[in-house]
């Protein structure tokens, strides 16, 4: 089988060909940020125009670099949510006209379960259930991944994602958007010890994340005059990573029964590499393998998109022309709102 992905939920225009035996036959992205740079920001209306204006040539390109016409592909898939519902249209109503046009199916697609099996079209190894680190610029989540839309979420922010917070503390230290990988570079020159920063629930029997308070102090150390802003950088990351593991420890004892296969992360922030050498030396201790997709898989792209479209055409699943793009789509419905949370 043969899958085309399309992805526009935030502000990367993203087309895919991925097939069932995990080949990506082709992708192409268009980022953003140099649209978005000037407002320090994804701004909705620039995005969903941005979308607009390139989603069609690039669908063809991908189309073209794969040597491939629309009757070879088995499924279109497309991010229906969550994500900003401009975007998100976009994306969802050219794939509708692509099934309609060609009579092939349409799946759609939770961006997060895009995220969340991405692992999976990295790795064939990778069996479920896992436990997995959700960490994203909308998301931070630990989540029991037990099959194709079958997630059981173990914990989640009751404020910020650790992605936002990393766009945030980047934007005080002058960092400019989008902040992650500069932040994580600065880090890399500066001495986590200098500047102390607190680490929000650590040790809580809440299984939550908090990472407002951390993103607050990153901003009075700055304003204090006293650091270097590479040493607040390393602190930040330092103290996002205890956080993490802390957290993640938590879980594990609280899913000692299921035997899990695996130690993943997914999501942008999965991007970071002191972040995965931390996970790493967690799975280690634990004795599971870890696994976590490669740089390109981890931001936003359209191969995961046109994966979980494999996973689920493999299951017979399709859905309705008249499916709905979702603003908000939690992935285990069943989870308890947390206070402030999102999703
Ligand atoms: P969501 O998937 O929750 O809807 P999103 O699609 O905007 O949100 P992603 O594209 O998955 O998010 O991830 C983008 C986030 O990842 C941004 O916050 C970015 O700063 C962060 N990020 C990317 N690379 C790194 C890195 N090397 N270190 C830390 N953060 C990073
Ligand atoms: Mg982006
Ligand atoms: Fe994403």
């Amino acid at each position: 089988t043969t899958v085309l992905g399309i992805e526009s939920s935030c502000d990367e225009t993203a087309a895919a060909l991925v097939t069932g035996d995990r080949v990506i036959l082709a992708q192409r992205i268009a980022s953003q940020d140099e649209e978005h740079k000037p407002f320090g920001g994804v701004v909705p209306e620039i995005a969903a125009r941005a979308h607009v204006e390139r989603l069609a040539p690039l669908i063809e390109g991908t189309l073209a670099d794969a040597g491939m016409t629309l009757d070879d592909v088995d499924a279109i898939a497309a991010t229906a949510g969550p994500g900003l519902i401009g975007g998100v249209m976009v994306g969802l109503v050219s794939a509708k006209a692509l099934a309609m046009a060609t009579g092939k199916p349409l799946i759609a697609i939770n961006h997060l379960e895009g995220h969340a099996l991405s692992p999976r079209l990295a790795d064939a190894s990778l069996a479920y259930p896992y436990l997995l680190l959700l960490v994203s610029g909308g998301h931070c989540q630990i989540l029991l991944v037990e099959g194709v839309g079958r997630f059981r979420r173990l914990a989640t922010t009751i404020d910020d994602a650790l992605g936002e917070a990393f766009d945030k503390s980047a934007k005080v230290l002058g960092l400019g958007y989008p902040g992650g990988p500069a932040l994580e570079r600065l880090a890399a020159g500066g001495d986590p010890s200098v500047v102390p920063l607190p680490r929000p629930l650590k040790g809580s029997k809440e299984p939550h994340f908090s990472f407002a308070g951390l993103k607050s102090a990153v901003l009075r150390a700055h304003q204090s005059g006293e650091y270097a802003a590479a040493d607040i950088a390393a602190a930040f990351q330092q103290a996002a990573i205890e956080c993490l593991i802390d957290r993640l420890r938590r879980a594990l004892a609280r899913v000692g029964d299921v035997a899990v296969t695996a130690l993943v992360v997914a999501g942008g922030v999965a991007a970071n590499t002191a972040i995965r050498n931390a996970l790493e030396t967690l799975a280690g201790e634990h004795a599971l393998p870890f696994i976590a997709p490669p740089l390109t898989l981890c931001t936003d792209n359209a191969a995961m998109i046109a994966w979980a479209g494999v996973e689920r055409h493999a299951l017979g699943q399709s859905d309705p022309l008249d499916v709905a793009a979702r603003p908000r789509w939690p992935l285990d419905p069943d989870a308890e709102a947390v206070r402030g949370a999102g999703v």
